[in-house]
């Protein structure tokens, strides 16, 4: 039996050109782009992944919700509006990508955020009939300690339960959480970006593939040792870093990919 992994992006977001590669400047706030000229902002992709699995359906992030259309300011709030600029073309949104493939928010089994920055979980309104929403304990407890970082209006009334990461081989933290207990979609610790990061080991027959969410922004990220703009803990970056570094140095590692990397189009990789 095989395993089917979607990279699709659901849309993309603006953002000034310090937040996905840190850069050495005066000022501490550039990834924001408040006094940035415009001429730093770069427009990168917003990835989700459908995995058809043997044993359920898996969606890893949601993108942006199609509010973001009609009414942006209102959808991120006024500080998440001024950082981040969002791109839903027809066509794009989560539902509108699992209605091309027959599908329906209900069919899937495991809907599974990396974590709870905007850009990612938006969308989780739209596909709240999942059958059952995991986050990483850990990352609610950023979203509590940590507040401006978030829109958690952006998951209010959607249920969904927490998960534990737990003593495992994978990640510098050696922590992980096995979703069917048999090592194929394994969702590791990497955090540093936020605390509750999760990055997914997708493997079977013998070759895996590592979505390593924000852990960096593009593959320089890992091989350059480029730390993204928005940090909560730089140590672990580079601890999580090297790790993504060394994965992607496996033999039987097929892709790494990150979740905003501007060289990833969609695509589907069969496992
Ligand atoms: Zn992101």
């Amino acid at each position: 039996m095989s395993i089917k992994i979607h990279v699709l992006h659901c849309g993309q977001v603006r953002v000034d050109s310090s937040l996905p590669f840190h850069e050495k400047t005066i000022n501490p706030f550039s990834y924001t782009g408040i006094l940035r000229s415009k001429r730093h902002q770069t427009w990168l992709p917003v990835s989700a992944y459908l995995i058809e699995h043997p044993k359920g359906l898996v969606l890893i992030d949601t993108g942006w919700h199609t509010d973001v259309r009609t009414d942006q300011k209102k959808h991120l709030g006024f500080l998440h509006y001024i950082i981040n600029k969002a791109d839903l073309p027809k066509g794009q949104a989560i539902t509108e990508q699992l209605e091309q493939r027959g599908l329906k928010p209900s069919d899937i089994d495991f809907l599974v955020m990396s974590h709870l920055h905007s850009d990612h979980a938006s969308g989780m309104k739209l596909v709240k009939e999942a059958k059952k929403i995991l986050v990483s304990d850990i990352e609610i407890l950023d979203t509590q300690k940590n507040k401006i970082a978030y829109v958690p209006s952006m998951w209010d009334g959607v249920k969904f339960d927490t998960f534990k990461f737990q003593q495992s081989n994978y990640g510098n933290e050696k922590l992980a959480f096995d979703l069917f207990g048999d090592d194929s979609v394994v969702f590791v610790s990497t955090p540093g970006h936020t605390m509750g990061l999760a990055s997914t080991i997708v493997q079977n027959n013998g070759k895996f593939v590592l979505l390593c969410a924000d852990t960096g922004y593009a593959k320089k990220s890992w091989e350059q040792m480029i730390m993204p703009g928005v940090m909560v803990d730089k140590k672990k970056v580079i601890s999580s870093l090297e790790w993504v570094r060394q994965m992607s140095q496996q033999q039987n590692c097929i892709e790494v990919i990150a979740n905003h990397d501007t060289d990833i189009k969609p695509h589907t990789i069969e496992l």
